[in-house]
């Protein structure tokens, strides 16, 4: 999921929209908006589908006001439907809150239960409600306070954004999981999940919001606490592998930079006897030149992308997953036809994808196809908000050796790139969260979980 948000600009809403934009990739099943105008009255407007579809001009200029924060929403099949969209508003006698937010809870069911227990009534399944009803049940005097003591309560990978009438609080999960930034747009400020939403708006990336640590953003400037003492640098993995804008920097290391160096590792670990290499549009391709330039092979565009339909991922269903990627990947005939191709793409989850593209270029003409993935076999499921299937859905989930998984996707070989490959790709950047690879998770998983 995308956030953003935006303190000090005149149109704060305006800011808000393009800056979504530039965060669609991260979510296509919703959007909305949310400000605060100046007698500090609270504006807000969300919906079902894609940004350009849920807002106008006219539903965007009813929103007035210099803060705000906006959300793309990323769906699975928990958290579905118009009620999860957030930005979520929540009233307080301390003064109203707005939150949106980014990843999952692993202790979300007992904070549930908790809270529950406690007579409160939960209307959504996000976490956002959870950390707006934890907040509410502190007693401080000082907001910051009894934002980090509800912070204390909460594990998992998180990023949120916390609006008041007058102040925005930042804030992401102590282990790194989730990106989190911040940028200078004139006077004031924006926070974004991922740098490449800046350059669209014409802000200026400041930094990194660091493990752990909770930004204050007001008329005072930028004020910086750490609810935590405990951190670590271990970014999700599928960020910069596959999530992410390859002309995003996060925690220090360019997307684009890390997909060319894994490419570049992936060929040393697992060459191939081949004429061309060709990357899957889009995420694969900044690998695939990595792979071509180390292994000295020519890139060639041997596949295209039709780039008015959904990202497969991210969509919710099966069947859904199923006809997008037959609607949006052609193969070049002129190219593939006759020719033994290492096809580099990003990863594998069920395999069922892989499968359409090989049959795609096999049905093209080509020779031989050798798949290398840049990342390490996905053999465990993701419990920090990537929508992973079980361990027994996924193609190397339940122990099938390689040859056996090259046949299932129809692939003459079949070839990933080691767990220390990936983390060497960031650089020295982050020690990267490899769990659904490795199934070593940061974080406790708790009961329910596991
Ligand atoms: S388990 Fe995988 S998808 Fe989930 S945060 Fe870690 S690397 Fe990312």
């Amino acid at each position: 999921m995308g956030v953003f948000g935006v303190f000090g600009a005149k149109k704060a809403s305006s800011v808000i929209y393009y800056g979504l934009h530039g965060l669609q990739h991260r979510g296509q099943e919703g959007a909305g908006i949310a400000v605060f105008d100046e007698n500090g009255q609270y504006l807000h407007h969300r919906g079902l589908g894609l940004i350009s579809e849920v807002f106008n001009e006219n539903r965007l200029s009813a929103l007035k006001g210099h803060i705000g924060v906006g959300t793309t929403q990323y769906a699975n099949a928990a958290r579905g439907g118009l009620d999860n969209v957030q930005p979520m508003y929540f009233h307080h006698k301390g003064g109203d809150l707005c939150i949106a937010g980014d990843g999952n809870l692993v202790n979300g069911p007992q904070i549930r239960e908790f809270l529950e227990n406690r007579g409160i009534l939960l209307h959504s399944s996000t976490d956002s409600e959870l950390l707006a009803n934890l907040i509410k049940k502190e007693h401080s005097e000082a907001r910051i306070i009894n934002i980090i003591r509800a912070l204390n309560m909460m594990e998992g990978g998180f990023a949120f954004i916390i609006m008041t009438r007058n102040r925005i609080y930042t804030c992401r999960d102590k282990y790194g999981i989730k990106p989190l930034c911040i940028g200078q747009l004139g006077d004031g400020y924006v926070v974004s999940s991922e740098s490449c939403a800046f350059e669209l708006i014409g802000a200026t990336l400041l930094r990194d919001v660091q493990p752990g640590e909770v930004v204050t953003i007001d008329e005072k400037g930028l004020r910086s606490n750490d609810y935590s003492q405990f951190k670590r640098r271990m970014m999700c993995g599928m960020e910069y592998i596959y999530i992410a804008r390859p002309d995003s920097d996060i925690d220090g290391c360019n997307v684009h930079a890390y997909r060319m160096e894994s490419g570049r590792i992936l060929a040393r670990e697992c060459p191939a006897d081949a004429d061309i290499v060709v990357g899957v549009p889009d995420s694969s391709l900044s690998a695939a030149m990595g792979y071509a330039e180390e292994s000295g092979l020519p890139y060639e565009m041997g596949l295209i992308k039709n780039r008015y339909v959904a990202r497969t991922f991210i969509q919710p269903l099966q069947e859904m997953r199923e006809k997008g990627v037959v609607m949006k990947l052609s193969a070049v005939r002129s190219i593939v036809n006759g020719k033994r191709i290492v096809l580099v793409d990003d990863s594998i989850v069920r395999g069922t994808t892989s499968l359409k593209i090989v049959n795609i270029l096999r049905n093209a003409g080509a020779k031989e196809i050798h798949v290398r993935i840049a990342s390490p076999m996905m053999t465990h499921p993701c419990f920090y908000g990537v929508d992973t299937p079980t361990k027994e859905e996924l193609l190397c989930g339940n122990g099938r050796s390689l040859e056996e998984a090259a046949r299932r996707i129809g692939a003459d070989t079949l070839g990933y790139i080691s767990p220390e490959g990936s983390r060497a790709s960031s650089f020295g950047c982050s020690d990267l969260c490899l769990a659904c690879f490795t199934g070593q998770y940061p974080t406790d998983l708790y009961q329910d979980n596991k």
